[in-house]
């Protein structure tokens, strides 16, 4: 029975199919509207066991938790997805980051039929006030400003242009929509986000301002949370935000990632977990197992931030844990499904290194996750 909960996969009944339309070309701030129609393909069989064991242990928590929790019935049929067509900003060819994975999983999740109604939320770009709560204002300006020096454009690794700029603030922007929705809906993601490399300092590995805890900062400072969880499952450790959230209690880090990965200079966790290289599917699960139905207990958070990196890929070019894609799916669904009886989950899509269409459809699986618990119910925990 519990199977069948999370493999069939039902049409939305009774609504009205509006027009779909194409993901929005840049500039065009406004949300993009599309069909629902789609095939959602439902947990390949090699996950059923650790789904199914998720849920088993998710519906005793559920119990625990709906009895201290005011439940909210949502008005989406679909969790809400944020995107902005800044994020797949124009790189010179050849470059190595991935930057049109974005575009793409937008057109794939559309396709998928994995938009709600409402269409993609559209998000505004991130201040200078709000970057500088947790990055060094100087370099903030200079960044704003376009004018970053070339040893730290260097130590960022992508060239500090206006497009990167925009699409820098606009990610940031990003995991605070989603992180609003997902407080008050249950559960939110984000098609960019994770930029976990940026520290108090400035930019690094490919990240420019570090979204997560630029968003966690101020959700603190503004009273809209009063305890946040950052799991963080890209294949590289979370070191800026460690950095950021070093002196703050009210945030807790938990990184799992590659023991022989980027960066060599580690950040310092709340809690780090260092895997060897050639992991696999089973073991890794089981360590996330053994963590974060206790992680729960312990920060008791009002939000948590999910970093869903795909780098541990097997044939992603920087990761070495040898996951799955299946791996990565079940992943997915037991961190979603484990959290959010405890607390809303906004969920960023992190690092992934590969080609285009592959990735895009290994980041969908957060996405395609989400939809499987918002549609047996596990999101209802949102505040309103
Ligand atoms: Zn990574």
């Amino acid at each position: 029975m519990a199977l069948l909960i999370f493999a069939v996969i039902g049409t939305l009944a009774g609504r009205e199919e509006p027009r779909a339309q194409p993901i929005p070309d840049a500039g065009r701030k406004e949300r993009a509207r599309t069909g629902p129609k789609g095939h959602f393909p439902g947990p390949a069989p090699a996950t059923v066991s650790v789904i199914v064991a998720a849920y088993a242990r998710v519906q005793h928590i559920a119990r625990e938790a709906h009895s201290r929790s005011v439940i909210m019935s949502t008005p989406f049929p679909l969790p809400p997805i944020v995107y902005h067509p800044a994020y797949s900003a124009p790189l010179s060819p050849g470059h190595r980051f991935p930057m049109q994975k974005y575009a793409r999983l937008a057109q794939l999740l559309e396709k998928e039929g994995l938009i709600g109604p409402e269409g993609l939320h559209i998000p505004e770009l991130a201040s200078f006030d709000m970057l500088a709560a947790v990055h060094d204002p100087m370099y903030v300006r200079q960044v704003l400003d376009v004018a970053v020096p070339a040893h730290v454009e260097r130590v960022i690794g992508l060239p500090v242009t206006l497009d990167i700029v925009t699409r820098s603030q606009a990610e940031v922007g990003g995991t605070l929509l989603a992180a609003r929705l997902a407080l008050r809906h249950g559960l939110a993601c984000n098609t960019a986000g994770g930029s976990h490399h940026a520290g108090p300092k400035g930019g690094s590995g490919f990240c420019v301002f570090n979204d997560v805890g630029v968003v966690a900062r101020l959700m603190i400072d503004t009273g809209e949370i009063q305890r946040a969880l950052v799991i963080d499952l890209d294949v590289h450790q979370g070191d800026g935000t460690a950095f950021i959230f070093e002196n703050e209690p009210r945030v807790f880090t938990f990184s799992m990632h590659g023991a022989k990965n980027y960066p060599t200079r580690r950040g310092p966790s709340d809690l780090d977990i260092d895997l060897p290289d050639g992991t696999g599917d089973e073991a890794y699960l089981a360590e996330l197992r053994a963590q974060i139905p206790g992680l729960l207990e312990h920060v008791r958070p009002d939000l948590v931030f999910y970093n869903a990196g795909v780098d541990p890929h097997e044939t992603d070019s920087l990761g070495r844990l040898a996951l799955t894609d299946q791996g990565l799916l079940a992943r997915d669904t037991y961190v979603l499904a484990t959290c959010l009886p405890f607390a809303p989950v906004v969920g960023v899509i992190g690092g992934g290194y590969e080609d285009i269409d592959r990735l895009a459809n290994r980041h969908a699986n957060l996405h395609r996750a989400s939809v499987d618990v918002w549609r047996h119910g596990l999101a209802g925990r949102g505040r309103a």
